[in-house]
């Protein structure tokens, strides 16, 4: 008698547990994911990493996928993953290609036009990189201080992220901190230590300016790189470049 009772005790106490996180898990769930990006609300998928068939077609106009040479092909190409100069040396992407959010791509554009009245002009190194890019990175450098870590995705995987430099109205680079892609403390916006000329500074602190004028954020760990203000309204994609809609007359 005395076991049945401490059996009995034993389910009713399992059933507890049971029906509670039955009730818990699910708001346990949805509060550890990120909120669903807007732009994939508007249509039916729900996963953050959108599959890779006609995802184009089915993003409002704002949020698909450009060539940034469509909207403003006075903007400078220098798309390192694309060829073996980069921290990696290895080519990652097909071509040289810059491709953001359209909405993002538009804002870009404003920068170079307010640059150009200047005598100045960005040049990018990188744009959107598919997540797939970022995988291969990750496989050969699996190290979060250089390179995003695919289970998270980054920025850039979002189209909402862009590397650039300042140049003059000859394409020269301007002197900026470092190089692009240095992983030393120099590339820091707040680097106050010895190495870097005030000219830099300058020309950095300029880039960071005109880039804020049209909503973009600086990070702190690396100058040559921004994020569009609204970046959380995009999903992490993995569309190819081949899928992007070249400008027209392009090679
Ligand atoms: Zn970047």
């Amino acid at each position: 008698m005395k076991v049945n009772q401490r059996t009995l005790l034993v389910i009713s106490i399992a059933m507890l547990v049971g029906l509670w996180l039955t009730i818990t898990l699910p708001f346990q769930i949805a509060s550890a994911q990120t909120p669903t990006p807007i732009e994939s609300q508007s249509h039916p998928l729900s996963t953050s990493v959108l599959p890779l068939e006609n995802i184009q077609a089915k993003l409002p106009d704002w949020a698909r996928l450009v060539d940034i040479r469509s909207v403003n092909a006075n903007i400078r190409l220098d798309i390192r993953y694309a060829t073996t100069n980069n921290f990696l040396k290895k080519k990652l992407y097909p071509e040289a290609r810059c491709i953001l959010r359209a909405s993002v791509a538009e804002k870009l554009s404003l920068v170079q036009n307010d640059l150009q009245k200047r005598g100045l002009g960005l040049k990018v190194f990188d744009c959107y990189r598919p997540l797939s890019v970022t995988k291969q990175m990750w496989a050969a450098l699996p190290d979060e201080r250089y390179v995003a870590n695919p289970a998270r995705g980054s920025r850039h995987n979002r189209g909402a992220a862009v590397d650039l430099t300042l140049v003059n109205r000859n394409g020269s680079e301007l002197v900026m901190p470092t190089g692009f892609d240095d992983f030393t403390e120099k590339a820091a916006r707040n680097y106050q230590g010895s190495g870097v000329s005030a000219q830099a500074r300058k020309n950095s602190q300029l880039l960071e300016e005109v880039m804020r004028k049209y909503g973009f954020l600086p990070i702190t760990s690396e100058w040559w790189h921004f994020d569009s203000t609204d970046w959380q309204k995009f999903s992490i994609l993995d569309i190819s470049f081949d899928d992007i809609p070249k400008p027209i007359g392009a090679k």
